[in-house]
């Protein structure tokens, strides 16, 4: 039997990819984004309460309602915006399938979808298996930043969706008013929908007020904002978050999203609503990624890995320039089995001509920089074995 594949240049992800190499080579992995302490507590507790009660039963499609409601309110603190919990709010299954559920649901053969590169790795996937066309906008390092005027030139009759990311996987950036404000000049008068993958929001350092496209009416009516309990309460194994959307936006979401899930775990969602009451449990998030940031930057001090500006999110990139003229694939593999930690190679974020489709070969196109990224989710005992590894370089 042949089959066609749908997705003929995806292998498999480079988060498992790596984090299968550390576990071989017995490397203190600092590659795949996740923390490595545990959920806290007061949270488990609340889900053990849950499964005692007996709350096992399917919950409602779009999620129980007091989680909804909490939501509501937190959106309302914390974007200023109003949303109607019944109509605009869908808890899903993690931040990843609200984003494929919202690109099912929009995308159709031949529409364009603009990325920023270097981009998650589930955006290109996701677009194509709708017969979407990617339009990548490329970021450079070290700054990142974003030309407005050059990204407009992207935009054509055919552009469905826009996806953004803030705080941003894998550099670290974040934007800022203005890049809101261009975007929403970009976008006036047209049919352009935004996804913006907000799952980082709590992730946010040096004093910065993460911005939400909610808090931008002329932004919020025309975009879906995913967020993520996984990386919020140090959870990411329960693939749990929650998707924010006008109620036009929302319904056709649901249409998809009742038969990709229908619905997500009951028992998390009862014990997260209850843990939500105190807004202590996230408001504390910054301060608390932020010290980790700065300890393992001083942990690093004096390495010839050189740290890039980390806004946000829990990933450092290190440009390693100084130390090897290899590609970023290989300089990972190498700091796998030669120094004992394993990194994410930047360059896979970004999108490959069709002679450099192989899986998970390196993407030298265009991507001259040297910089692999390394996830400080960790314990300040992990932090300070890997830094000594890493100073060694
Ligand atoms: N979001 C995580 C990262 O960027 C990984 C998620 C996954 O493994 N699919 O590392």
């Amino acid at each position: 039997m042949t089959v066609e594949s749908k997705l003929p240049d995806v292998g498999t992800n480079i988060f498992s990819v790596m984090s299968t190499l550390a576990e071989e080579h017995g490397a203190i992995n600092l590659s795949q984004g996740f923390p490595n302490y545990d959920t806290p507590d007061a949270l488990k507790n609340l889900v053990n309460h849950y499964v005692q009660k007996g709350f096992n039963q399917y919950a409602p499609m779009p999620g129980v309602p007091i989680l909804r409601g909490r939501l509501a309110e937190k959106i309302e603190k914390s974007y200023g915006r109003a949303v109607d919990p019944a109509t605009e709010i869908t808890i899903t299954a993690g931040g990843t399938q609200a984003i494929f559920t919202a690109i099912s649901a929009f995308i159709r053969v031949g529409d364009e979808v603009i990325l920023i590169e270097p981009a998650y790795d589930c955006y290109a996937p996701s677009v194509e298996v709708c017969g979407g066309v990617v339009v990548p906008y490329r970021l450079e390092a070290p700054d990142f930043e974003i030309d407005w005027e050059k990204f407009a030139r992207l935009v054509s009759p055919k552009t469905k969706m826009i996806i953004v990311n803030t705080p941003h996987n894998p550099t670290g950036k974040t934007l800022k008013t203005n890049d809101l404000r261009q975007l929403e000049q970009i976008t006036e008068g047209s049919d352009i929908l935004i996804l913006s993958d907000e799952v980082y929001e709590h992730l946010i350092f040096d004093g910065q007020l993460h911005e939400s496209v909610l808090r931008y009416p002329n932004l919020a009516k025309r975009s879906l904002s995913v967020f993520s309990f996984g990386k919020t309460f140090h959870a990411t194994g329960w693939k749990m978050g929650y998707i924010v959307a006008t109620e036009i936006l929302m319904r056709e979401f649901r249409k998809v999203h009742q038969f990709n899930v229908f619905s997500v775990n009951t028992p998390a969602q009862f014990a997260i609503a209850d843990y939500l009451a105190d807004e202590n449990t996230y408001l504390s998030l910054p301060d608390f990624y932020q010290s980790k940031r700065d300890y393992f930057l001083k942990l690093m001090h004096g390495s010839r890995l050189k740290p890039l500006a980390c806004e946000g999110t829990y990933f450092q990139l290190f440009d390693y320039q100084e130390v090897s003229e290899e590609n970023d694939f290989d300089f990972a593999k190498r700091l796998i089995a030669e120094f004992g930690v394993a990194s994410i190679p930047v360059s896979v974020f970004y999108s490959k001509k069709k002679v450099q489709k192989a899986q998970n070969a390196p993407n030298t196109e265009g991507v001259s920089a040297k910089v692999i990224r390394l996830c400080f989710a960790k314990t300040d005992e992990t932090l300070e074995q890997a830094a000594e590894r890493l100073r060694k370089i």
